[in-house]
C-alpha cells in the first residue's frame, strides 16, 4: 500500500519519534501550524478516525496523545482529526494532531 504515514512508522524516511508505544506513534508535522505540532498515529492503518475502532488501539492512541500533551505542551492544546477531504484530510492514514502555543 502506498501510505505515507505507514512508510513512516516502518522507518522508511528516518523520522524521528518523539513518543512512541506499542500501539501508536509520535513525530513533529513536517509543516508546522502552531509552536507545538506533533501527530499521532496508529501503527494499524485505517483511512480515518471513524473507521478507527479497535478499543486496544484507541487505548494506545489516547495514551500516548496524554504523554505527548503533559511533556510536550503546557497543558493547554488542541486536539484536531481531520476527517475526508473536504474538512482538509490529506493524508489518509488515522492521525491525531496536537497543537499548543506552549511548549512544556
Ligand atoms: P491532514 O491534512 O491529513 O489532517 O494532516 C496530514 C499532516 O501530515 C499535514 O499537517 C502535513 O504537514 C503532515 N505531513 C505530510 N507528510 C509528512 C511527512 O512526510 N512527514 C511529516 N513529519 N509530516 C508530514
Ligand atoms: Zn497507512
Amino acid at each position: 500500500m502506498d501510505c505515507i504515514f505507514c512508510k513512516i512508522i516502518a522507518g522508511e524516511f528516518g523520522t524521528e519519534f518523539v513518543a512512541q508505544n506499542e500501539h501508536a506513534v509520535a513525530f513533529k508535522d513536517i509543516n508546522p501550524q502552531a509552536k507545538v505540532h506533533i501527530l499521532c498515529v496508529p501503527r494499524q492503518h485505517t483511512k480515518n478516525v471513524a473507521e478507527l475502532t479497535d478499543p486496544e488501539v484507541l487505548q494506545g492512541l489516547f495514551s500516548l496523545i496524554r504523554e505527548v500533551a503533559s511533556t510536550a505542551t503546557d497543558g493547554q492544546f488542541r486536539l484536531q482529526f481531520n476527517t475526508g477531504e473536504r474538512e482538509g484530510q490529506s493524508v489518509f492514514h488515522s492521525h491525531a494532531h496536537v497543537l499548543s502555543g506552549r511548549e512544556g
